[in-house]
């Protein structure tokens, strides 16, 4: 039976869906050349609590390096941006089809069937640790699952705790962007003094409440 519960990797917690790994959802249909990527068309935003975590092992900051190297990558004073793959030519070609999904499905994003974000392989799945990955991608399910009516009610408590676990996140953000500027210093202005000022600050961990496994009864 499939089944959703939460995994950690290294304190960074995750949701797990089993039905991902052969996803029939709407949001994994995909137009463009990049087939079989779940709903990772999502172009990825990582902030300091994720680049903090990166600066403070070798992994990481390899890791770190990948992304700030990829020609679609934006860093902006408090986070980076990854602008991934966009086909153009498919957009094209199958625009027609996306709007008949978009209209029974009450979709508004008519892009979405045709971006893949930079990291997702086809077939595979994510190329980065799930460690580095950001919140969005370790704790999203769409809504395809979430809403299913056998497990609606007992995915409530997993949307609670990623709510609480989201306004930490932002918190701790706020505060290492604070001591950034308190250091005169941003992504932006000189990264690599600020990824030394973040190497130096202790990695604060959240204590996520324990979730019961969901079975889903497709
Ligand atoms: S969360 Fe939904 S859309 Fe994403 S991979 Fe899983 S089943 Fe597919
Ligand atoms: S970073 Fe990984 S998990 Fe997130 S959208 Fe990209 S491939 Fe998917």
């Amino acid at each position: 039976m499939e089944r959703i519960y939460l995994d950690f990797d290294m304190d960074v917690p995750r949701y797990i869906c089993t039905v991902c790994k052969h996803c029939t959802s709407t949001m994994g249909i995909s137009f463009g050349r990049i087939k079989d990527r779940g709903c990772c068309y999502y172009y990825p935003k990582f902030e300091l609590i994720h680049i903090q975590r990166m600066s403070k092992t070798k992994e990481g900051l390899k890791t770190l390096n990948m992304i700030i190297d990829y020609p679609g990558t934006v860093i902006y004073r408090y986070y980076i941006h990854v602008k991934g793959f966009f086909d153009h030519k498919t957009y094209k070609e199958n625009y027609n089809k996306a709007l008949e999904i978009m209209a029974d499905k009450g979709i508004e994003d008519d892009t979405m069937f045709f971006r893949a974000c930079a990291f997702v392989e086809s077939g595979y799945g994510c190329k980065l640790p799930p460690r580095y990955r950001s919140s969005v991608c370790n704790l999203f399910i769409c809504s395809d699952i979430e809403d299913h009516s056998t497990i609606a009610e007992d995915f409530k408590p997993y949307e609670r705790e990623r709510e609480r676990y989201i306004r930490w996140e932002k918190w701790e953000n706020e505060g290492l962007a604070h001591i950034l500027a308190k250091q005169g210093c941003d992504l932006l202005s000189d990264f690599h003094r600020s990824i030394e000022i973040l190497q130096d600050i202790p990695l604060d961990i959240y204590e996520f409440k324990k979730l019961d496994e969901i079975l889903i009864d497709k």
